[in-house]
Formats: structure tokens, sequence, C-alpha cells
């Protein structure tokens, strides 16, 4: 069914200190604002780019100060928005080595554009190719990058403080949850047998488990229930986002979904 991202535009919000919201509810997009320039944590859909400038603008933060653009993985909702950002900026790009063939056009059918049926139109080589326990620098933020493979060989879970009111909170994401990747008939469809991505994904989980986050940070809204808690935010919960149990309620609910997958879908 084909997706179309512009109907999800949301207002744009500041999560908590440097870390804001620029998304749609189809995809999230978030600036982390390091004091020497922002870091983009995935660009989107190239449909939606428009509607990322806008909130940006919204939140008066600056594209021209966008200094890198990192991915949680290949897929169109989180990538294909990129080339066109850094023809804009020349912003640098980062991304896991095992999703590099995605966005460079190597493995277009991986992109998974023809299963929303749209075109990754922007591919593009990363400037940058991850490995896990990669740190990435900039201004005051320092951010983890943690191998969690699984939806894709390359996806990545990013670790960064936020400071708000004098105190520091640890934000979290989880990059890539969707089982859409690990179903029978996609696996076989791409020859992904060897790869033993719900092994991985299980492997991801666990890894993620020996992370503290009080601020978990949703690379799709239905994560952390972005929408519920930029409502409370709105109304005046400037810590809607503060909720130490989110992440580890959410890796269950991964958990359980991979075993359901399991039972139902064996390969
Ligand atoms: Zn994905």
């Amino acid at each position: 069914m084909r997706n179309h991202p512009w109907q999800g535009a949301m207002k744009p919000f500041r999560v908590l200190g440097n870390t804001w919201f620029v998304g749609l509810a189809q995809a999230s997009t978030h600036i982390i604002d390091t004091g020497a320039g922002l870091i983009m944590l995935d660009s989107g859909y190239q449909e939606s780019l428009y509607y990322v400038l806008y909130a940006m603008n919204e939140c008066g933060l600056d594209i021209h100060d966008l200094k890198y653009i990192i991915h949680s993985h290949g897929h169109i909702d989180h990538a294909a928005a990129t080339k066109a950002l850094v023809e804009l900026t020349g912003a640098e790009t980062f991304m896991g080595e095992g999703d590099r063939e995605i966005v460079n056009g190597t493995r277009p059918e991986l992109n998974w554009a023809d299963d929303y049926d749209m075109k990754f139109n922007g591919i593009f080589e990363p400037d940058h190719l991850l490995k896990d326990g990669d740190r990435i620098t900039l201004g005051n933020v320092v951010i983890d990058c943690v191998a969690t493979p699984g939806h894709t060989a390359g996806t990545f879970s990013f670790f960064w403080d936020i400071e708000e009111e004098g105190k520091i909170y640890r934000a979290g994401t989880m990059g890539g949850a969707g089982l859409n990747s690990m179903q029978s008939a996609y696996i076989r469809k791409h020859g992904l047998e060897k790869e033993n991505w719900r092994g991985a994904f299980r492997k991801s989980i666990a890894r993620c488990r020996e992370e503290k986050v009080d601020v978990f940070i949703g690379n799709h809204t239905g994560h952390c229930q972005t929408v519920e808690r930029c409502e409370r935010l709105f109304a005046g919960d400037k810590y809607a986002f503060v909720d130490p149990e989110a992440w580890g309620k959410f890796l269950d609910q991964c958990e359980r979904n991979i075993n359901k997958l399991e039972m139902t879908d064996p390969l």
C-alpha cells in the first residue's frame, strides 16, 4: 500500500534539553543541538523533507547548522531524504556498515521502497561506516553507537546525554524493531536465509537491555508513545519523555514479538 508520509505531519517539539522531534507520524526525525552544530537522527522520506525543514524552522533550528546525519538503518523511511540534505548543507553522513549497500544502490531491493510502492531516489555513499562501539562527537555531545542488527544487517542504536535543569538524562534509541524484514516470505524472497536476522535481533534485544535509558527516543512514534507524550508535553508536563521504565517495556514487547513470529511463521 502506498505510504503518504505528509499525511502524518506532526507539530514539532523539544523532547528535552538538546533533543528535538522534527519528524512525522510515519517516521521520526530528531535533531540534537550540540552547541557546535546540529546532528540529525534519520532523515526520513524524501517526499516529506519539506516538512522536516519547516519543522526545524519552527523550532528555531537553522538547517545550515546541520553537520552530521546519522542513520538507524538504510530503509526508505529513515534515509531517503539524506542525499537532498547533503546537497543543501554539506552534512557528513553515518551509516552502519551492513546497510551501505542498501543506500548506495548496490542492493536497492532491500530499501523497502517497492513494499510501500514508492521510489528511493536519493541513493548515496555514506561518508562514515559505523562499527559497534564507535563514538560520534560534536560540540558537547557524544553519541555511543551500538550495532543492533536484525531489522537490517546494519541497524544501529544510539545513546547520548541530555542535560535539563542541571540534571543529566540518558537518551537512547532502538534502531530497528520491525519484524517485516524477518518474515519468512521476505527472507526467502531476498535470499537472506544464511544471515539469521532473527537470531541477531534476539542478541540485539539482550544488548540493549545492558543500557540504562531515561529518555527513550523512538525512531517510529509507536516505540515510545511519541504522540501521547507530546500531548502531555504541550499540556505543560516538561518531563513527559522521562520514563526510565519505557525502554525495558519496549524491549519486552520486542521479545514477545519475535517469540510470536517464531511460532506463527517458522523458517
Ligand atoms: Zn526499517
